[in-house]
């Protein structure tokens, strides 16, 4: 059932403390793609949540959300957008927020159905600044996504009215 894939999943990541400073707790969904049953379970949940509502982009976050981003769009008959960190686009970019994202221009287009993916939603700094970009081109985000959520950072509060999906929290 889905709570045993969901623990399943949730058994799979590791968390470093300290890293990459102190007090941090780094959530490695490295150790959850060495386990394919996690890894397919991963997908498939996201899979079972999107293919019957007419999503045609998913949208995913540098660097880890190019990791579960891909797969989720090939199963639902989705276009891969990939949303990357500054300066990193050969050209015809467009950038939003103060954590910065780019994407190229028509890579979408105006009235299309977005999803946006990445492995951890903390402060949520990084997730708004791609809904934001993908709204300004007139793209309509229907959901986030993400493998984890870290609660006590409320990074939700910082998506205003945009749903967030998880799989996973993390204390
Ligand atoms: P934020 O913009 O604060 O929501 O941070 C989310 C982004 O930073 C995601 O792309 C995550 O991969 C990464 N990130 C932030 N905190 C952690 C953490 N504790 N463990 C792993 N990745 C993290």
């Amino acid at each position: 059932g889905t709570d045993d894939r969901i623990s399943r999943i949730s058994s799979s990541i590791r968390v470093i403390p300290d890293f990459p400073k102190p007090g941090i707790l780094f959530q490695d969904i490295t150790t959850l793609l060495l386990d394919p049953k996690a890894f397919k379970d991963t997908i498939d949940l996201f899979v079972e949540r999107y293919k019957d509502k007419n999503i045609n982009v998913v949208a995913g976050v540098e660097a880890r959300g190019f990791i579960f981003g891909p797969p989720i769009a090939l199963a639902i008959g989705a276009k891969f957008v990939p949303m990357r960190k500054p300066k990193k686009l050969p050209e015809y970019s467009l950038e939003y927020g103060t954590d910065k994202m780019e994407m190229h221009v028509g890579a979408v287009q105006p009235g299309e159905r977005a999803i946006v993916v990445d492995d951890l939603i903390a402060t949520g700094g990084t997730l708004n600044a791609a809904i934001r970009l993908l709204e300004r081109v007139g793209v309509t985000v229907v959901e986030c996504a993400c493998v984890i959520e870290l609660p006590e950072l409320k990074g939700r509060d910082k998506l205003g009215n945009k749903p967030l999906f998880v799989l996973v929290s993390s204390a």
